[in-house]
């Protein structure tokens, strides 16, 4: 199918993007990667009369890294930021998550920005921005605002963007020292969206000491993207003490996910694999198996 017909504005800078939302309001779509926004309207599930294309709009491509957090401008695509050594550096959560969005191809276009905006349960960096307590920077001619991910989701495929606000950056949060993170996902192919996946942020006392903090996000699991607090299941814990564990994070895990059945996966299977997936992912990093968060630790 074709989409339907839509006037297409080329935005040569921010303002002009600001002035053309400003003017025309629900009658138009921000057009980022196009990876999500182009199905829905060759499918016709949305008839936007006018397309704001920001491709060509400079200074929203910047990947910026700071003591507490990692600033992702609109325009950096999937890929980009999946080849960021420094961002990786940063916050190794988001190579982990990342490598799991699509395929190349797609991660080449679609940006993460949009990813959020596009606000899809079923999409990684949605789960991966509340796992970090990170927020997303809307403006607007009213003003600008940073939201933080509890706000921005408001339901499925839904975030808080209002129809003359542009999303310029997102800020993800930076884990404290001695936290360790890993990321994984189930899906019936590569590159596929997620049956279940789970992203984990453990803070220890050294490399073998006991936990002081434990979260998990999760992807195809839940309505918004939602953190579980572990910590009260594995405060003190060791790598020996997991097996032990096993049974109460499984309890914890399978009764904060609300997951839905559909053609892939009945909700049971999904609930079943987001524990599986948790006890796994803390089992490794328990043991040392994955990259810790911090510069001086991953360099130590
Ligand atoms: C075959 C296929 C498989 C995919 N698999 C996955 C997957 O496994 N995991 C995953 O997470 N994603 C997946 N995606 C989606 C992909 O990650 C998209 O890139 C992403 O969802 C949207 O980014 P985009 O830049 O393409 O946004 P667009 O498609 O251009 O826009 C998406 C929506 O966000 C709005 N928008 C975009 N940018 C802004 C902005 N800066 N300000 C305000 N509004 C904005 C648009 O108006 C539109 O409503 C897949 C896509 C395809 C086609």
């Amino acid at each position: 199918m074709k989409p339907a017909p839509f006037v297409y504005h080329a935005a040569a800078d921010v303002e002009e993007v600001l002035d053309l939302l400003a003017e025309l309001g629900t009658e138009a779509k921000i057009l980022a990667g196009g990876q999500s926004l182009v199905p829905v309207l060759n499918m016709r599930l949305a008839g936007p009369e006018h397309l704001v294309d920001i491709n060509r709009v400079p200074g929203l491509d910047a990947i910026t890294v700071t003591d507490d957090a990692v600033r992702v401008g609109a325009l950096v695509r999937h890929a980009d930021l999946l080849a960021s050594a420094e961002a990786r550096d940063a916050l190794p959560l988001l190579g982990q998550a990342l490598r799991w969005v699509a395929h190349p191809v797609i991660r080449n276009r679609g940006t993460t920005v949009g990813s959020l905006v596009h606000a899809d349960p079923a999409g990684e960096m949605p789960a991966i921005l509340a796992l970090t307590g990170g927020s997303v920077v809307l403006r607007s001619r009213r003003g600008e605002r940073t939201v933080p991910a509890e706000e921005f989701f408001v339901g499925p495929m839904e975030s808080c963007v209002l129809a003359d606000e542009l999303a310029v950056e997102a800020v993800f949060g930076r884990f404290p020292a001695g936290t360790r993170t890993a990321f994984s996902e189930i899906a019936r192919r590569h590159g596929d969206y997620a049956m279940a996946g789970v992203g984990l942020a453990v803070r220890t006392d050294g490399p073998d000491g006991p936990v002081q903090d434990a979260r998990a996000g999760f992807v195809s699991l839940t309505e918004v993207p939602a953190v579980l607090d572990l910590t009260p299941v594995l405060e003190g814990a060791v790598a020996a003490d997991l097996p032990g564990l096993a049974e109460a994070v499984t309890e914890a895990v399978g009764s904060f996910v609300d997951p839905v059945d559909d053609i892939h996966a009945t909700a049971d299977y999904r609930r079943h694999l987001a524990a599986v997936q948790t006890n796994r992912l803390l089992a490794g990093l328990l043991a040392g198996e994955t990259t810790t968060t911090t510069t001086e630790e991953t360099s130590a």
